[in-house]
């Protein structure tokens, strides 16, 4: 186990597991196991926690338990998946009522499998995610100290295939939660991004010498309107969507009203436009399986 200077703190959620997994948990728990030994400590409250343990598959009715409890735990986190149900689905991937692994709507970090897991399992599970949270702590502490500089600026034409790549990978996450993979920002092509060009600003972010995240955005009756606002998986959580819908907003002084939207099912994207000063103000029907829900932020509003 690496040397860690704060206790990681872990939260437990039971998503819709047999409660094998959950006694195993418990287990890590008692004098047997005594994780406390190693000063892990199991919270309740997920504004204390660094460490997300789930067990069970994800389904209709805890999927947006999953993202809450995931929301509301502070910078850096991670999670792991307990259990092959939490990995993947298990046995009951192909059942009506299950949507899959956690996977399916937060980043997992860990996983753990087995059925059930062992606690042994469970505690080199928490090791190994002790270790990435050490890792994301200091790789944090570097971006926001501005060792790893991160440049947000206009993307040019030539950078719409790299756009275009981080695209399709970042809607992955947004067409398992529906599971559609019919979604526009996936079937886009190169001629009709490079289209958008013609009426749209672009900003790329850059890290280590690659394009990690881009927004678009264009002008028309005083409103702007925000779309396709990406970041790679691999950098989210260390504040660059919020760079990024700072300084687009930035470049289009004479808007008042500025407007985006989301999937109604998009916790994470929803709750990212409301922490930036956007509110919901309609929502419309746009397939069987997808809600659209309309947010606007208004800059005289903002002043009062
Ligand atoms: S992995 Fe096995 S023990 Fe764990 S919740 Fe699923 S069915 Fe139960």
């Amino acid at each position: 186990m690496p040397y860690f200077k704060k206790s990681p703190w872990i939260i437990h959620y039971d998503g819709s597991s047999c409660n094998g997994c959950d006694i195993e948990v418990l287990a890590c728990l008692t004098p047997v196991y005594d994780v406390e030994r190693l000063g892990i400590i199991n919270t309740g409250n997920p504004k204390h926690a660094d460490i997300f343990l789930v067990t069970g598959s994800i389904n209709e009715q805890n999927r947006e338990v999953v993202q809450n409890i995931y929301e509301q735990m502070p910078d850096p986190k991670v999670v792991v998946a307990i259990g092959i149900c939490a990995t993947s689905g298990g046995i009951f991937a192909e059942c009506y009522n299950v949507m899959g692994g956690v996977n399916k709507v937060l980043p997992v970090d860990v996983y753990v499998p087995g059925c059930a897991a062992r606690p042994e399992a469970i505690i080199d599970g928490i090791s190994a995610a002790i270790k990435i949270l050490d890792e994301k702590r200091k790789r944090t502490k570097e971006i926001q100290s501005g060792k790893v500089p991160l440049l947000i600026e206009p993307a040019v034409l030539s950078d719409a295939p790299q756009i275009l790549d981080l695209q399709r990978l970042a809607y992955q996450s947004e067409a398992e939660l529906y599971n559609d993979f019919t979604l526009s920002p996936l079937r886009q092509t190169l001629e009709e991004l490079q289209k958008d060009f013609e009426s749209n600003l672009f900003l790329k972010a850059i890290m280590d010498g690659k394009i990690i995240g881009a927004v678009r955005a264009y002008e028309a009756k005083g409103t702007c309107f925000i779309d396709r606002l990406v970041v790679h998986p691999q950098y989210q959580n260390f504040g660059v969507g919020s760079k990024l819908i700072n300084e687009i907003e930035l470049r289009f002084p004479v808007c008042r009203r500025f407007e985006s939207f989301s999937g109604h099912k998009s916790k994470r994207n929803i709750d990212f436009y409301t922490r930036h000063g956007y509110k919901k103000f309609k929502s419309e029907k746009v397939s069987e399986k997808r809600d659209r829900i309309y947010l606007e932020k208004n800059k005289t509003e903002e002043k009062q």
